[in-house]
């Protein structure tokens, strides 16, 4: 990569949107684990393995309601031979029969109740018929029938889930099966959000001429809390180099990520570039041929990372979505840090040109059983109702065009809890 700085001169060279991913997950380093309680895991990334402490199901069980039988006693049942049971009692969940069943006797069982000893299958109620002393049935049942064997779902020792894998209600069933009240989880990194542009109101402020509201500070929060990542929010500053360097400094010291909009162009108040500068922050790169947020400029101090998305509301969630999202799980030791994708059939025509690689935002739907991915409306980098309609980005590879209704995309989809398949970065 060219020198961000040469003499003085502030110099660009865009790279391809999956180095400058490389470059971003490649500079965020771990930053330890802690042990959380089971009640608080979800959203954390597990820093263990969960490896089975036993069989589950941990002993033979009924999978349904109905009678527990020796399969034995039932061999030549049939309409006109019907096998006559006497029930000796009865079993729920939890409890365990009092003793072994002798010929031609059998448990009322419940589901999930442990099998009495000398039973091997479950009969149910519906192939039954009521006599004074039992049942009687009509057709012959096999071992194992109808029984829900130990260790079948799991083995103790087995390894079942690996560290680097996000913890969502899943993931807290197993924990609970295995009596896991506490597990190691990656520690989470703290981010800061600020705002940038002389030209931002507040939410509850009036519009006056020449001003907006400040979008993208509240979309960042969510962005993060979509991510289950605590935050602290700085604001909004105005474009004032020397303010703007000391609110920059103050949360670096409070945070693992400073995330600030705007300010990464090269308008006359565009001060991030001088305010790394100034920091001492190493940029790893200032421009990616992406569209929209070609300008996403990211820099590392020490083990910190400092993003510096546009101000333009779709090139801040996607640079968003592209870069800091990864970094943050990759921080947390996540084994899937990109957007999960799917390929999807274009909705409509796109015959604009794709110099460099192109991210629409977009909706997905099923149509006719298939899925069908149209662009969410205007859609230029200042977009923001877009965003708001989007489930999905569809991306176009760079150095393409005319793309057609019908064509195959990839589509990287929000919203959801965590990869699966980790994206093949165009
Ligand atoms: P900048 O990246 O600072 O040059 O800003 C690019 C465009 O995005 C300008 O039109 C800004 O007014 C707008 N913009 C900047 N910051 C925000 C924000 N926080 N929310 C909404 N729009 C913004
Ligand atoms: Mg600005």
């Amino acid at each position: 990569m060219a020198a961000i700085f040469e003499g003085g001169s502030f110099v660009r060279q865009a790279i391809p949107v999956h180095e400058a991913v490389q470059l971003v997950t490649g500079h965020a380093r771990p930053i330890g684990n802690e042990t959380v309680k089971l009640q608080d895991a979800y959203g954390h990334i597990l820093a263990e393995p969960i490896v089975a402490k036993h069989d589950v199901p941990p002993f033979n069980r009924s999978a349904y309601d109905g009678f527990a039988v020796r399969a034995k006693d039932t061999l030549n049942a049939e309409e006109e031979n019907p096998a006559m049971l006497e029930v000796i009692g009865s079993i729920g969940a939890g409890e365990v029969g009092e003793r072994e069943l002798k010929e031609n006797e059998a448990y009322r069982i419940m589901t999930g109740a442990i099998l009495p000893e000398g039973a091997d299958a479950i009969v149910m109620i519906e192939d039954t018929t009521e006599t004074d002393a039992g049942f009687s049935i009509q057709k012959s049942f096999q071992a194992g029938q109808n029984i829900s064997y130990q260790g079948e779902d799991a083995q103790v020792g087995d390894v079942l889930i690996d560290a680097g894998a996000f913890i969502h209600p899943g993931t807290i069933a197993l924990l609970a099966t295995f009596g896991y009240s506490e597990v190691q989880v990656a520690k989470k990194p703290n981010v800061s959000v600020i705002s940038t542009g002389t030209e931002l109101l507040d939410v509850n402020e009036e519009l006056t001429p020449g001003k907006i509201r400040n979008s993208n500070g509240p979309m960042l929060e969510g962005q993060l809390k979509r991510l289950n990542i605590p935050y602290t929010s700085f604001g909004m500053m105005e474009d004032d180099l020397d303010a703007c360097t000391k609110i920059v400094e103050r949360a670096l010291e409070a945070s693992d990520i400073v995330i600030t909009t705007g300010g990464v162009s090269v308008g006359d108040f565009d001060y991030l570039p001088e305010i790394y500068k100034r920091l001492g922050a190493k940029v790893l790169f200032n421009k990616v041929m992406m569209r929209p947020g070609s300008v996403t400029t990211v820099a590392v101090l020490g083990n910190k990372l400092l993003f510096g998305l546009s101000g333009n509301p779709s090139a801040c969630f996607t640079g968003f979505e592209l870069f800091a999202r990864p970094a943050i799980l990759s921080m947390m030791g996540n084994t899937t840090p990109y957007l999960p994708h799917m390929t999807a059939y274009l909705g409509e025509d796109f015959p604009k040109k794709n110099p460099f690689t192109r991210f629409i935002r977009a909706t997905w739907k099923l149509v006719d059983g298939q899925v069908m991915a149209s662009p969410a409306g205007f859609n230029k980098s200042n977009a923001v109702s877009s965003i708001a309609r989007g489930n999905c980005m569809i991306v176009l590879p760079s150095g393409t065009e005319g793309y057609e209704k019908g064509m195959e995309v990839d589509i990287l989809l929000l919203g959801q809890e965590n990869g699966v398949a980790s994206w093949k970065i165009p």
